[in-house]
């Protein structure tokens, strides 16, 4: 496509965009089980009223725009209200999990330069449950992430081997309120009475649960403490986009008080042009994502998200019972909210979410791992509801299909692509994309093949498939089929 010579026509455009996304998930039927977390349309017209009512404002520059500034400071202070951050705790609104959880990490490495500068190489402890996020964050910021195991029947991270792991170039200890693979708690508190002993800072990722656990605790759930009112816990992230049903482009990054934050903020005076500071990663960024989160909470409201976390909550025991009670499958581990996982000793689960697809579910293959085994996710929400017998129905019908599902046998490849004896180079992997029926086109409608092949890997080699993948998928004059 070329930038036309003449502008189009409006219909037409809006025409155009509409048949393009005719081939997506139709996430509005309740039949998707992730990606977008839905709280119905008068929810989402609020949004979209907010959003597009601030969608042109700059939070750039917090002087210019003081609605925004003001906008910020009171969501920030629901989300502290929400999680116990009492007078001291501040925080910012970001763009997302990944946004919050780059930034904890950078307050701890910069919190570490300032006060422990004889580290060369710092470290995080990550449970293997932590979310990839934290990973990234590693990556970009060069802390060496130091994983530990976590119990393999109930996946909560092993505190021991958590405070064994502990080394002097330790910056930053993490746990998860849940996890998102099994969606079970760690030991917050465990953890962070080992973070005090050590003077270590504590991130506790709740990303999926900070906003969500407070109403399953007043619905009485058995919910532990896990936010800044446990001893040793110095930041915590709770994303806005999920359980809050905000827009996507919305979490926030709390910190236990204003000395710990500057360590988050960036600066820089050094050029010619305007001053800048930022407490996040974006400079520029609209304000539309900000206003539409502070217009879903105060248009639910603690009665509208109660009674939304009550649907979560019976939906999901009526899951996690059926999925029990379908013979060849069993949950992994004990749901502590409203996500879950679970596998099977009799049949392949990626034929299993294979067979979902072809009945019009959207369920997500997730590879094992550390001795976890490869299974099948579900988050749960508002729109899912509804639908719980129904998946319980076709679920035991896609079990029964896969156990007539043969896969070819991929052991021979995958010794060959482990055995150090091939060089794997680029092409390497875009002939395996290629054999899987991946050619940059369009995806196959069967993904068992390539997971299975995926799950047979090691890490770095699923890794640099995935980025094969990608590099295969982004070509900007799209090969036609
Ligand atoms: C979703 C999630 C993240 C990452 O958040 P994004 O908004 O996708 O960037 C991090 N941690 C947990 C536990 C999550 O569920």
């Amino acid at each position: 496509m070329k930038i036309p010579e003449r502008g189009v026509d409006r219909d037409a455009i809006f025409d155009q965009l509409a048949t393009y996304r005719r081939g997506d998930t139709p996430w509005k039927e309740g039949r998707t089980f992730g990606y977008v977390f839905d709280a119905g349309e008068e929810v989402d017209a609020v949004a979209k009223r907010a959003y597009t009512q601030f969608l042109s404002e700059n939070a750039l520059d917090p002087t210019v725009f003081p609605s925004l500034l003001r906008l910020e400071n009171e969501v920030v202070d629901m989300a502290r209200n929400h999680l116990n951050g009492g007078e001291d705790a501040v925080g910012h609104f970001t763009s997302g999990g990944t946004e919050s959880i780059i930034l904890a990490v950078k307050t701890a490495r910069d919190h570490a330069r300032a006060t422990r500068p004889d580290i060369e190489t710092p470290e995080m402890i990550l449970p293997v449950t932590a979310h990839a996020a934290f990973h990234k964050a590693a990556a970009y910021l060069d802390v060496k992430p130091v994983v530990t195991p976590v119990d393999l029947e109930s996946y909560r991270a092993d505190v021991n081997a958590m405070k064994a792991a502990i080394t002097p170039n330790t910056i930053l200890l993490v746990g998860s309120a849940p996890s998102y693979a099994h969606g079970v708690m760690d030991d917050i508190e465990a953890i962070g009475a080992v973070a005090k002993a050590s003077d270590l800072l504590f991130h506790v990722d709740a990303c999926i649960g900070g906003f969500l656990l407070p109403y399953f605790r007043k619905l009485g759930s058995d919910v532990p403490p896990f936010d800044l009112g446990v001893d040793g816990v110095t930041s915590i992230s709770m994303d806005l986009h999920k359980y809050a049903y905000c827009p996507k482009g919305a979490s926030v990054l709390l910190h236990r008080d204003r000395s710990l934050r500057q360590h988050q903020l960036f600066a820089c005076a050094s050029w010619s042009g305007y001053t800048v500071v930022n407490p996040t990663i974006q400079s520029s960024k609209s304000g539309g994502p900000l206003a539409a989160a502070w217009a879903v909470l105060n248009y639910l409201g603690d009665e509208g998200y109660l009674e939304l976390a009550r649907g979560l909550r019976d939906a999901t025991a009526t899951l996690v019972d059926g999925i029990a009670r379908i013979g060849d499958l069993r949950i992994l581990g004990e749901p502590d909210m409203s996500l879950l996982a679970f596998t099977s000793d009799t049949v392949n689960p990626f034929v299993v979410a294979d067979e979902m697809k072809t009945r019009g579910w959207y369920v997500q293959a997730q590879l094992g791992f550390e001795g976890a085994p490869a299974n099948i996710h579900l988050s749960v929400n508002p729109s899912n509801v509804p639908w719980t017998e129904k998946l319980l129905h076709d679920l035991a019908g896609a079990v029964e299909a896969a156990k007539g599902v043969e896969l070819p046998d991929i052991s021979g490849l995958t010794s060959m692509l482990t055995s150090g004896d091939v060089e794997l180079t680029d092409e390497t992997f875009g002939q395996l994309l290629g054999m899987a029926g991946i050619d940059g086109v369009q995806l196959p409608e069967r993904m068992a093949e390539i997971n299975g092949i995926m799950n047979a890997l090691p890490p770095p080699l699923r890794e640099r498939l995935l980025k094969a993948f990608i590099n295969e998928l982004f070509i900007p004059e799209p090969r036609t089929a």
